[in-house]
């Protein structure tokens, strides 16, 4: 019966809460992108033949802080979407790269395309949570979050948007689930690290230049009796010794990226993802000293590390390369299409 339950949310969580949970970075929120089981989005990866192919050219947005739905022309979400997600400082090809990312999510949701919406707001294609869809913010707002420099931001963000108007990610003819992070902390993950299921092109790749992030690196301290206390929390059946705590923290299993799959506390296994959350980590490339009665915690990048490092992304930007080669160096063996020719290419 546990199994069957087991078995129940296993399938629940895959199928409805993580596709539902994709996004990201750069509020810093502690948000994570989730591609889903069903990596093919729209309708096994195809799009659904469409009677008006207008439809693509607007989208329903969730206004999260409104509460209400708000039909809007796709482009100038995307541009909301790019403010919202990447400052405004960075390079021009790293919010380009930004955009059609931005763009290609939003696309795969599509209901009038096949997509199934956002699961929160019945009737929306996405809403304007970061922690949900991805984050949007509102002309207004972000006249309030770039003040004196919103004539400039606001520019720059939309010539990212225009310049590559229409652009979407595809792999074998399909939507990708563009997932994207802050900061990989030196390399990207492989989907299959992070999530069950193993996407081609979300692949492993050296993400170098991120150090320059303020939260590249960062520490959290955690008395020794907190430490135990919170793992007994998760789990009441721990032995853990107080005195000698780093020696009973064994058999480390990293992913691909170096970051900790599962590892032996005392007489418990536990995943990264575990330790990430009883203590509000940035990522799960952490490691652990003792200083006096303190355990501390020092974690490297921000977020799943999994596809496109966004400060990885400027470095990138900054080295010269167009964001063609950005959004093909993190999303391994993809194209670069327009919307119009892929709805061509599966009519
Ligand atoms: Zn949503």
């Amino acid at each position: 019966m546990r199994y069957v339950a087991y078995g129940v949310f296993t399938i629940f969580f895959s199928l409805i809460i993580l596709p539902s949970i994709i996004v990201f970075g750069f509020n810093f929120h502690k948000t994570f992108s989730v591609p889903s089981q069903e990596i093919k989005l729209v309708d096994n990866g195809k799009l659904v033949k469409l009677e008006d192919t207008s439809n693509y050219k607007t989208i329903n947005v969730f206004i999260t802080n409104q509460n209400k739905i708000q039909k809007m022309d796709l482009e100038e979400y995307v541009k909301g979407v790019v403010a919202a997600e990447m400052p405004a400082e960075f390079e021009m090809e790293a919010l380009k790269a930004q955009a059609v990312a931005a763009r290609t999510y939003a696309l795969s949701k599509e209901i009038a395309l096949g997509g199934k919406g956002c699961e929160l707001h019945p009737g929306a294609d996405v809403c304007a949570d970061s922690e949900h869809c991805q984050a949007w913010q509102s002309e207004g707002e972000l006249r309030q979050k770039w003040g004196e420099n919103f004539d400039k931001y606001y520019a720059k963000i939309s010539q990212a948007v225009e310049d590559t108007r229409g652009l979407v990610l595809v792999y074998d003819d399909a939507l990708i689930v563009p997932a994207y992070h802050a900061i990989s902390g030196g390399k990207t993950e492989n989907s299959e690290d992070v999530w069950q299921s193993k996407i081609p092109y979300l692949r492993s790749v050296v993400s170098p230049g991120e150090e320059v992030a303020s939260k590249y690196k960062t520490t959290v301290i955690v008395s020794k009796e907190e430490f135990i206390n919170k793992l007994k929390q998760k789990e009441p059946s721990l032995k853990l010794d107080n005195s000698n705590i780093l020696n009973q923290i064994k058999d480390v299993e990293k992913t691909q990226a170096g970051h900790v799959k599962t590892l032996k506390i005392g007489n418990i296994t536990f995943n990264g993802k575990d330790i990430k959350e009883i203590f509000n980590l940035n990522s799960t490339n952490f490691s652990f000293e003792v200083q006096g009665n303190n355990i501390i915690i020092t974690v490297i990048g921000y977020g799943h590390g999994v596809g496109m490092s966004q400060y990885g992304a400027n470095a990138l930007a900054k080295q010269g390369k167009k964001f063609d080669e950005i959004l093909k160096y993190y999303y391994t063996g993809v194209e670069i299409v327009k919307i119009e020719d892929l709805l061509e290419i599966q009519h």
